[in-house]
């Protein structure tokens, strides 16, 4: 599902942000990527989606080689991979509804489709009846819902979410896992960055944790393992 052969990330400034990753995830997974900040968390997950190229070392996503993987054929993987940020990244002018819909839209899903598969996402994230909100008439909570909608509306196999609980309030925050768990579940693979020691502890997973661009630990149902 994923695989990452000694992957190296070296930034045009010199900075090596990764310095030999090797990883397998499999399909179906959950798990926590942790580390102080600066450690190369999100460059971990910047090369899953392609936002980023590695240096050296091979990451292949779905079977698709991301190293041969031209600039035009960047949206089919996209197709498979969802992301999901700390700060939602919604279209501000844009309701609920047409924020989701956008994303099939741009694949040319047909009109019919496209109306029952974005009401079956914002029911399954509890949103259904705030289609017609703008994402700055909802709470920090609902809008990132709104995004994990947008994710999952075309069904990846992979959701990727940095730091998605960073600025929400801990009762939200634990809304918003129970959602991810709820995808997860449903068999789609979850690779989620995150400071949050107490979600870590206490809705255990695998834990992936990188420091200085190197992973230094991988635990199945592992601990957080530094100082909130
Ligand atoms: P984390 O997500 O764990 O905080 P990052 O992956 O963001 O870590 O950063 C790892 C290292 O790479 C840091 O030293 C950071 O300053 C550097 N870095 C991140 N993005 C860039 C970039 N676009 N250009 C240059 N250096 C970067």
């Amino acid at each position: 599902m994923i695989k990452m052969k000694d992957v190296h990330k070296k930034y045009k400034n010199g900075v090596s942000a990764l310095n030999g990753i090797d990883i397998h995830i499999e399909k179906g997974e959950f798990v926590y990527i942790v580390g102080p900040s600066g450690a190369g968390k999100s460059t971990f997950i910047k090369l899953i989606y392609r936002e980023e190229k590695a240096s050296k070392g091979s990451v292949v996503i779905n079977d698709i080689d991301l190293g041969t993987l031209k600039e035009k054929e960047v949206p089919l993987l996209r197709r498979d991979v969802g992301v999901i940020f700390q700060d939602f990244r919604l279209l501000n002018k844009l309701t609920v509804y047409e924020n989701i819909a956008y994303a099939l839209e741009v694949i040319e899903e047909s009109p019919k489709h496209i109306r029952t598969r974005v009401m079956e996402v914002l029911d399954l994230v509890g949103l259904k009846h705030k289609a017609r909100f703008l994402p700055d008439e909802l709470s920090g909570g609902e809008q990132q819902r709104v995004a994990i909608a947008r994710a999952i509306v075309n069904n990846p196999i992979i959701v990727i979410a940095d730091e998605p609980t960073g600025n929400l309030d801990p009762d939200t925050s634990w809304d918003i896992m129970q959602t991810f768990e709820e995808i997860n579940t449903r068999g789609t693979t979850i690779i989620m960055a995150t400071h949050s020691k107490e979600l870590v502890n206490t809705i255990k997973k695998r834990v992936i944790a990188i420091e200085g661009g190197v992973i230094v630990r991988d635990e199945d149902r592992g601990e957080y393992g530094y100082e909130a």
